[in-house]
């Protein structure tokens, strides 16, 4: 399989009155060409900052990026903005929100957003990106006429088809989509799973999906990987790590989700995730682990072979 996208050791940090928030923290992982890799974790656990530096997007308060993000091997931190925008920006990568009323505009009609995107990234014109438009609409279960109609003459789903369309204009290779149905209904949410599902397989398009639900997760992820205080805590081959998880996180992760395992109750995980500005010694997870050691509470553990815990080192 051919590696489309490799992160190594990546970091960012934000600038708050309390102090330095480490919200990635040293956080590495691949993803193959074709592949999609679902990263969950609770609310806070870095999954946003994560996902949003892939793009480059980062708040004003942003007070430290490193690491590396290589793109089929070209490092996109390290890009001039020009070329980023100009070359990977929509064209190799784009990314879906949760919110798709913060993506599209009120008063522009959905031709209008397809003209709009076309113009600023592409030398193509406003009537070629529609045409790549309409031939995308089928795909997505939407009507051509959707493109005159403003967006809130549409339904919550349609709108967020209408933002996946938009994504997908210009053809990226890699498709990221933060929590893309957590503001949907079930059924909503249910065929949205259904259509990105076939979009991968259509279109053979590699795919980050950041979601809080691991059934989410385990339904579209061919890997998953678990955040956890800003790092990665376990990453790989989704049957393995549902089937075997070993990081105790992961382990409460799935036990408290009963649509998976047919339990009716839910296990909580006692304490609170860690204050990211001033995260435990050792390892993040140790203030809320039953089998926490001396060591875990001192030592950071290293990821080894796709869990970073002292239990397996
Ligand atoms: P959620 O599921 O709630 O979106 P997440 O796992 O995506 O959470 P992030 O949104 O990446 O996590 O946040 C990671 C940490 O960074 C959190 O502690 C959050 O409060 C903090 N954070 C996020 N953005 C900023 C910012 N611009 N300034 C300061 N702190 C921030
Ligand atoms: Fe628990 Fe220690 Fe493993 Fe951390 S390193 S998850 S504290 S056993």
């Amino acid at each position: 399989m051919t590696t489309l996208l490799q992160v190594k050791e990546l970091r960012v940090y934000y600038r708050t009155r309390r102090g330095v928030v480490r919200a990635v923290d040293g956080v590495s992982f691949e993803v193959n060409e074709g592949e999609t890799l679902a990263i969950i974790g609770e609310s806070g656990s870095g999954k946003s900052s994560t996902v949003q530096a892939l793009i480059r997007m980062f708040p004003r308060n942003v007070h430290l990026v490193s690491g590396q993000v290589l793109y089929r091997g070209v490092d996109l931190l390290s890009l001039p903005e020009s070329v980023f925008n100009r070359e990977y920006r929509w064209k190799k990568i784009s990314i879906v929100f949760q919110s798709a009323m913060n993506v599209l505009n009120p008063v522009m009609r959905v031709r209008d957003h397809v003209s709009e995107l076309i113009q600023i990234h592409t030398r193509l014109s406003a009537r070629d990106g529609l045409k790549m438009a309409e031939e995308l609409l089928p795909k997505l279960g939407l009507p051509p006429s959707v493109l005159n109609r403003y967006p809130h003459e549409l339904s919550g789903g349609m709108k967020q088809r209408v933002v996946i369309l938009l994504a997908l204009l210009l053809r990226p290779e890699l498709l990221i989509l933060d929590e893309p149905t957590s503001a949907l209904d079930v059924i909503t949410q249910a065929n949205i799973m259904n259509l990105l599902k076939r979009l991968k397989w259509d279109y053979k398009i590699s795919m980050i999906f950041v979601t809080h639900d691991i059934a989410l997760a385990s339904d579209i992820g061919d890997k998953i990987a678990v955040m956890y205080g800003g790092q990665l805590m376990e990453i790989g081959d989704a049957d393995t790590i549902l089937r075997e998880p070993r990081h105790p996180y992961t382990r409460f992760l799935l036990e408290s989700t009963p649509r998976l395992r047919g339990e009716v109750k839910l296990t909580f995980i006692p304490g609170t995730p860690p204050d990211l500005v001033n995260p435990p010694p050792g390892c993040r997870f140790a203030p809320r682990c039953p089998y926490a050691s001396d060591k875990c509470r001192s030592e950071e553990p290293p990821m080894k072979n796709g869990v970073k815990c002292w239990l397996y080192v």
